[in-house]
Order: C-alpha cells, then sequence, then structure tokens
C-alpha cells in the first residue's frame, strides 16, 4: 500500500478524536467549495501561547484489539499502518511545504499497547531529532501503556490527551468489555498530570467525551467535566455527539443532536472561564438534562430577580446577564471609574449585545420591563 493510500485511511480515521473545535461540523465537500470538516486529516488546535495551529492529524494504525461499540476502528473495512520513519518523513514534507504547522499523533492498539507506543515514540524521536522538528505535537496515550513509556512521550510532546469517552466506569462497561476506566484512563491521565511541567507538556493535557453513546446524562458529564479541570488539570474537555457508524456495534444507534455537544460547550466555558458552579447549572437542568436553550440565559431568568444595575453593580453579577461576556463587563467597569452609564447606546459600543441583556438590565433608573413584573 503506498502512503498517499495510508494518508486517505489513517487520516479518515483520526477525524474521530476532536481535539480541534471544527469537532461539530458537518459540512460536506463540493467542488464550488472550500472548507469542510468531514475528510479530515488536518485539523485546528491552540499552542500554549493562544496560537491556532493547523496540525496534521493520523493514526499510526487503525487496528485495535479493543472494542468500543461506537469505533469505527472495531470495523473490519481496509487497515492500515505506518512505520515511525514513513510517518515522520511524511509530515516533514507536509511542514516544509507549509501545509500543516504540528502534528497530532494518535493510534489503535494492534496488539500490545507498549509496541504500538514505542512506535509513536519512535516517530515523533524521528522528527525531532533527524529533522530538528521544535513545533507543536499533541501524542494521545494508549490504554494500557506502561508508565515508561508515557513518561517518554512526555518528553518529546507538547500537549498529550487521553480520552474518557464516558463519565464512569459503569458507563464504560456499557460500551467496551476490555477499556477499563479506573486503571486505562484515570490512572494514566494522573500520571500525565505529574509528568507535566515547564519543559514537558507545556500544553498540559486534554480529554473528550462522546455525548450519548453510553445513555448517559448531561449531569454525569459536567460532573465528571468539572473533577477532571480541578483534580487532573486538564486544560481542555472535547464533545464530540455520538453518530453511527456502519458495521460497529452501535450502528443502530441514535445519532445525538448536535445541539447537545454545543450546550455541553457553552457549560465547559461558564464553569472554566466564568467560574460559575456547577449547582447553578444543576438548577436550570430538566431533570439531569440541559435544555435547548443558552444556560446562561436560563440561569439569569432564573437568579436576576430585579434588573442589574449597571452603574452599580459587581463584576460577578455584571457576568451573570446575557449578552455581557468576560470582557465586555471589564470595559464597563473601566468606564465607571471615568463617567456613568447613561444610556444603551454607550453599552452597545462597548459590546454588549442589547437584544439579549435589555430585559435583565438598569441603566440610569430606565429598564425594560419583563413578563414577570405584570404577574
Ligand atoms: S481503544 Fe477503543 S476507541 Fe481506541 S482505537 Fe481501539 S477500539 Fe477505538
Amino acid at each position: 500500500m503506498n502512503v498517499i493510500e495510508k494518508v486517505k485511511i489513517l487520516g479518515a480515521a483520526g477525524k474521530f478524536d476532536v481535539c480541534a473545535s471544527t469537532a461539530s461540523c458537518r459540512k460536506t465537500p463540493s467542488l464550488d467549495r472550500v472548507g469542510s470538516a468531514v475528510s479530515s486529516g488536518i485539523c485546528h488546535s491552540f499552542t500554549p501561547d493562544g496560537r491556532c495551529v493547523s496540525l496534521f492529524k493520523v493514526l499510526y494504525t487503525n487496528s485495535c484489539s479493543f472494542d468500543c461499540k461506537y469505533c469505527p476502528n472495531t470495523c473490519s473495512g481496509r487497515k492500515a499502518s505506518f512505520e515511525p520513519e514513513e510517518l515522520g518523513n511524511l509530515f516533514i514534507s507536509l511542514y516544509l511545504g507549509n501545509y500543516v504547522e504540528g502534528l497530532f499523533l494518535s493510534s489503535g492498539i494492534a496488539g500490545d499497547p507498549d509496541r504500538v507506543s514505542e512506535k509513536m515514540i519512535e516517530t515523533v524521536n524521528f522528527i525531532r531529532e533527524r529533522h530538528k522538528f521544535r513545533g507543536y505535537v499533541h501524542s494521545k496515550v494508549l490504554p494500557g501503556t506502561d508508565y515508561s513509556l508515557v513518561k517518554a512521550l512526555s518528553e518529546v510532546s507538547d500537549r498529550m490527551s487521553v480520552n474518557v469517552e464516558t463519565p464512569s466506569k459503569a458507563r464504560m462497561g456499557m460500551v467496551s468489555s476490555n477499556k477499563e476506566f479506573k486503571s486505562d484512563i484515570l490512572r494514566r491521565q494522573a500520571w500525565i498530570k505529574r509528568l507535566a511541567s515547564r519543559k514537558n507538556l507545556p500544553a498540559g493535557q486534554t480529554t473528550q467525551f462522546i455525548v450519548g453513546a453510553s445513555g448517559e446524562s448531561d449531569l454525569e458529564i459536567l460532573r465528571l467535566m468539572d473533577w477532571e479541570y480541578r483534580q487532573m488539570k486538564v486544560k481542555r474537555c472535547y464533545f464530540s455527539a455520538f453518530s453511527p457508524v456502519k458495521e460497529t456495534a452501535l450502528e443502530g444507534k441514535e445519532r445525538t443532536p448536535i445541539w447537545r455537544e454545543n450546550r455541553l460547550y457553552q457549560c465547559d466555558w461558564l464553569l472554566r472561564k466564568y467560574g460559575f458552579p456547577l449547582g447553578d447549572l444543576k438548577n436550570v437542568m430538566d431533570g439531569e438534562f440541559l435544555a435547548n436553550e443558552a444556560p446562561k440565559l436560563l440561569m439569569a431568568r432564573q437568579t436576576l430577580d430585579s434588573p442589574v444595575d449597571v452603574n452599580e453593580c459587581s463584576f460577578e453579577d455584571l457576568i451573570k446577564v446575557p449578552g455581557i461576556g468576560l470582557v465586555t463587563a471589564k470595559r464597563i467597569l473601566g468606564y465607571r471609574k471615568k463617567d456613568k452609564v447613561k444610556g444603551y447606546e454607550e453599552l452597545r459600543n462597548m459590546g454588549v449585545v442589547l437584544k439579549r441583556a435589555r430585559p435583565f438590565i438598569e441603566v440610569a433608573g430606565k429598564h425594560q420591563r419583563r413578563l414577570g413584573d405584570f404577574l
């Protein structure tokens, strides 16, 4: 099999790992348009200094002896594997051609995870040592890999990840008979946390959930996500709405609506960036599931009984208002040091989305009345 055929197979197999923000895009390619996230191979990610880089996203092999019910690598389709030098040379030619700026390397587990991990390390070592590549490398840690190999991989990678996929041991048991939640995933995440330093893994570790594959609730996902940020010091959690793949054990299972993935990303943002407690999100759930409405709007409806006075309120109250983000709230506080906010137009100029914010704010004694005012 030539290298182009391998790229077609192993690049396409890599698209199921959503390390990039294009994950939820389902647009199909066509001749009269540019831009598609379906046929994979190159994705985007953010380096520790905040730059967006294009990564060559590929599997070392798509053969796997595990039996994860959602995974296309369990199908009997065409199998392919690279050799370390072959993959290293291919990556460097793409890099020198300005097609990509970094590498995202994952793999199926063909037999012994240590053997496959050794090949992945050999590949990264090859581009680092032979080609003096100093750019960004994101490496996947395979379930079952020995500590010494995880350590060796951490020494040549900028970021590593182990996918939790499901929110608990019981849920994992529903989709895989041989992937062990605690030892294969959590233990290896704890190792990576320990190994991360300024020199090794400057971009830390990330993880991914497959939403809806094991019948889990949103609350189960959010609980583990919250724990991952606090305990495992994970930099980002990614979500991928479950989509059935032909010939897998879950091929007949219904696809998870994409809005569920989007709402989870909104919750992630509110917990991670705004510092809202998980309990506040829980209060606006329908049982253990998110509604298909912006969680911040639902929280504002529930907690902001009276309009927030933009000239008097705290930063914490300002960011509860829909249409006012972290940057805009800081601008309003900065403005207040010099002058009072006198009208909606000033707020609009500072970046407030008035359509969303108006029902929740008071400006110079004026506020738009809400339905609740009449009840
Ligand atoms: S371990 Fe599971 S998810 Fe990973 S490649 Fe193998 S079958 Fe797929």
